[in-house]
């Protein structure tokens, strides 16, 4: 009885992995190979730009590009104030030291996340405190977080300590996966409850929406980054978005070695950061940030085409952006079966590794915190949606050059 039930469930679950690899294969069937995942596009400015900072030499930290690159980040997201850095990691390890995070404390992060949010909390000298994503955003759970917090926390002098660890809880870091956004409100109003400062990991959702306000500049202090596979790239890069002036002066001077402005003296009055982001990297941001309206165009025309392709195939979602969330659908995934049941790993693996014979490149879910050795004894609460999510999703192909 149990074995038919499992055999039943193996033949659908194969029978689901040949249609979305067949159905891939046709939709890219004229498109030149590889199929990238999401690979950069550079057909604007982007060669006049980077020229112009060879032939000026002005190539490093300083230079015209930079001011232009943030300025342009402030004005797209709304943002009072944007500070361009080497890459996003690093604007996570900043935007948790502005946040007054100090070591030896935890941070509430979502265990379903790319591993530069954990490495982040480490760099600073903190311990990630592994939570829960919800089914249906793919980010931080507030109802799981809530729950979690009235059990185990606990306010004393003015801190919120983690009752079982005996550290303090130093800030909570949502990430808005694949760009969609986190319930904001639910998250700010637990944050608020307990007096523990919220820090946006926006990574990945530059161009998305939250209730018409761009993500990142509803915590007040937040990370962009501008990755090879991001929508918008710099080569490496990355972006604090900033609410308060001092502390967007602050941030600046952290990331540029804390020196002091002075004609010909070094003097430096803190330990300071070399996070400070190069021109030509900012070049190539500023002729990206003039593409990005056109990007977000194409990559939401795609979406309509993946609904029509996967419309009625069974035991398989496309996952579509929050109703209160306009999303920059950075990546799309199908998400297989219902709720919380397991999808045939073996069926799941001859997904990713069909495509990639016919060079069409998927990937799954990144591997959730708890399993990776450096992480795996972080504290946590129980991570069931995360596991779950982790087995049965395929990120398939989502460029603005598709
Ligand atoms: C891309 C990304 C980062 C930052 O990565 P960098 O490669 O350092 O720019 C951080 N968090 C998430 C969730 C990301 O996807």
């Amino acid at each position: 009885m149990m074995s038919e039930m499992k055999n039943s469930t193996i033949s659908r679950d194969r029978r689901v992995a040949d249609c979305i690899v067949e159905r891939l294969d046709s939709f890219f069937k004229d498109h030149p190979r590889p199929v990238e995942l999401h690979g950069p596009v550079f057909d604007g400015n982007e060669e006049k730009y980077v020229r112009e900072c060879v032939v000026t030499r002005w190539v490093s930290s300083a230079g015209a590009f930079v001011g232009k690159f943030e300025q342009m980040l402030a004005e797209y997201t709304g943002s009072p104030y944007a500070v361009a850095v080497t890459n996003g990691t690093v604007a996570l390890h900043m935007a948790l030291l502005l946040a007054g995070v100090e070591r030896g404390e935890e941070v509430l992060i979502p265990s379903l996340t790319f591993v530069a949010t954990a490495n982040a909390v480490s760099h600073a000298g903190c311990i990630p405190h592994l939570c829960d994503v919800s089914e249906t955003t793919l980010g931080l759970d507030p109802v799981k977080l809530s729950d979690w917090l009235d059990e185990i926390g606990e306010k004393r002098d003015g801190k919120v300590f983690n009752r079982l660890s005996g550290r303090a809880i130093g800030a909570i870091m949502p990430m808005h996966a694949f760009g969609h956004p986190v319930q904001l409100d639910e998250l700010l109003e637990i944050a608020d409850k307990w007096g523990i400062p919220l820090v946006e990991d926006a990574a990945e959702s530059l161009g998305s929406f939250y209730k018409g306000r761009h993500t990142g500049t509803i915590s007040g202090i937040a990370a962009l980054s501008f990755n090879g596979n991001k929508t918008v790239t710099t080569g490496g890069g990355g972006a604090l978005l900033i609410r308060d002036a001092e502390l967007a002066k602050r941030a600046k001077h952290l990331t540029t070695t804390a020196k002091k402005p002075h004609a010909y003296r070094f003097i430096h009055d803190d330990v300071g950061y070399n996070y400070r982001m190069p021109n030509i990297n900012a070049a190539l941001g500023v002729a990206q940030m003039e593409n990005l309206e056109r990007f977000l165009g194409r990559k939401r025309q795609l979406v309509e085409e993946y609904k029509k392709l996967f419309a009625d195939l069974a035991d398989c979602r496309l996952f579509i952006e929050p109703s209160y969330a306009q999303s920059n659908y950075w990546l799309n995934c199908l998400i297989l079966q219902g709720e919380q049941s397991l999808f045939d790993q073996a069926c799941l693996e001859s997904i990713f590794e069909r495509l990639a014979e016919k060079d069409i490149q998927t990937r799954p879910f990144w591997e959730p915190m708890h399993k990776l050795p450096m992480y795996e004894k972080c504290p946590s609460m129980p991570l069931a949606v995360s596991d779950s999510l982790n087995s049965r999703t395929v990120c398939i192909p989502s460029g603005p050059g598709l």
